[in-house]
C-alpha cells in the first residue's frame, strides 16, 4: 500500500467537525478490490459499475484525535448504479423494513404532520408514516429504490438534497436521515441542506454506526468502507456537529450490542474460510439468526449496556 501517495494530495488534516488534527489511520482501499469483495459477498454488477470503481484508484482513512471522526480520501461515494445493483433495484433486504431506529422515530414522530427522509431507500420508513395519516417526503439517490416506493404510493424523488432544499425551505415539521451522513462526499454540506428543510422548533431525526461501539472493534465490514461508507462517526462526533449549528439533543439512543453479534459471528466464521454460498444458504441463515434470537429472548447482562451498531439523536433546531 502506497500510503505516502496518497497523503502528498491535499488529505484532510484538520477535522472537519472539530477542527482538531487528523491523521491517517491504518486503512487504506483499492475500489477494484473493494468491488471484488463485494462481489465475493454475493452481489453482482454492470461492467461499467466495475469499471468505473477499478479506475477510481485507492482512498486512505483519516481520523480525527479528538471526536473520532473519520474521513477517507479522497471520498469515493456509491452511484446510483452501485446502490441498484447491492439493493437489488431497491427490493432485496438491503433496505430494511424494520430497524431500531425505526422503532423509536415512529413513536418519537407522532406529534409532527410534515415529514421527509432524506436517503429513505424503498421508503418503509415513510409507508408506515403515511399509513398513520402523516404528509411524507422522500429523496433517494438510488433510483430504483425510489420508482419502488412511488409504486407503492410513497412520494420519493431520485434528486439531490442540494437540489431539493432551496425549494423546501423551512417546510417540514421533522427532517429523517438513517444510516445516511456516512455514505455522502461532503457530509457538512449534506448537514445543511437536511437543516434549511427544517422549520425552527422542528426536529431531526439522525442514525450512523457507531465507531465508539461495538462495530469500532471488528475488523472493516465490506459496508464500512468506500464507496459504501466514505465517514465514520462517533456519538462525540454528532455532539459536535449538533453544538456547531447550535441545535439541542433532546434525545441519545445505542442500539443494544446483540443485534450486531449475528454479522460478527458471520464475520469471524468467513474469516475462517466459510465459503460465500454456505452464508447465502437458508437453512444457514436460520441457524445464523439463533443466537440472536436467543439473545433478544434472554437479554444478558452486561450486553445491554455494551452499544451495537448505532448511535441514534433527536435534535430540535431554534
Ligand atoms: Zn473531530
Amino acid at each position: 500500500m502506497n500510503l505516502e501517495l496518497i497523503i502528498s494530495s491535499s488529505p484532510p488534516l484538520t477535522c472537519q467537525i472539530c477542527h482538531a488534527p487528523c491523521a491517517p489511520a491504518s486503512e487504506v482501499y483499492d475500489l477494484g478490490e473493494v468491488m471484488a469483495w463485494w462481489q465475493k459477498n454475493g452481489h453482482s454488477f454492470p461492467a461499467a459499475v466495475l469499471e468505473q470503481y477499478r479506475q477510481a484508484g485507492r482512498t486512505a482513512l483519516f481520523t480525527c484525535a479528538d471526536c473520532g471522526f473519520g474521513l477517507f480520501h479522497p471520498p469515493i461515494t456509491g452511484s446510483d448504479a452501485f446502490y441498484q445493483a447491492i439493493s437489488e433495484e431497491g427490493r432485496s433486504g438491503y433496505y430494511s423494513r424494520d430497524t431500531w431506529e425505526h422503532r423509536r422515530a415512529l413513536e418519537a414522530l407522532q406529534d409532527c404532520r410534515k415529514i421527509l427522509e432524506i436517503g429513505c431507500g424503498a421508503a418503509f420508513f415513510l409507508e408506515k408514516m403515511q399509513a398513520q395519516g402523516k404528509e411524507v417526503r422522500g429523496v433517494e439517490l438510488n433510483s430504483a429504490a425510489a420508482r419502488y416506493a412511488r409504486s407503492r404510493g410513497v412520494p420519493v424523488e431520485s434528486v439531490d438534497i442540494e437540489e431539493f432544499a432551496p425549494l423546501h425551505r423551512e417546510e417540514f415539521d421533522a427532517v429523517c436521515f438513517f444510516q445516511v451522513l456516512e455514505h455522502v462526499a461532503e457530509p457538512l454540506a449534506f448537514f445543511e441542506n437536511a437543516l434549511a428543510c427544517l422549520r425552527p422548533g422542528g426536529r431531526m431525526f439522525v442514525s450512523v454506526p457507531n465507531m465508539a461501539g461495538i462495530l469500532g472493534k471488528m475488523a472493516p465490514l465490506v459496508s464500512n468502507v468506500p464507496p459504501h461508507h466514505v465517514s465514520r462517526w462517533t456519538p462525540k462526533a454528532l455532539a459536535h456537529l449538533a453544538w456547531r449549528y447550535r441545535l439541542t439533543a433532546a434525545a441519545w439512543g445505542f442500539e443494544p450490542a446483540y443485534n450486531l453479534l449475528p454479522a460478527y459471528i458471520q464475520e469471524r466464521l468467513k474469516a475462517k474460510g466459510m465459503p460465500a454460498w454456505v452464508c447465502r444458504n437458508r437453512i444457514w441463515r436460520f441457524f445464523q439468526s439463533l443466537p440472536l434470537k436467543l439473545l433478544r429472548a434472554f437479554k444478558p447482562e452486561g450486553l445491554q449496556s455494551l452499544p451495537g451498531h448505532t448511535v441514534y439523536v433527536i435534535l430540535t433546531k431554534e
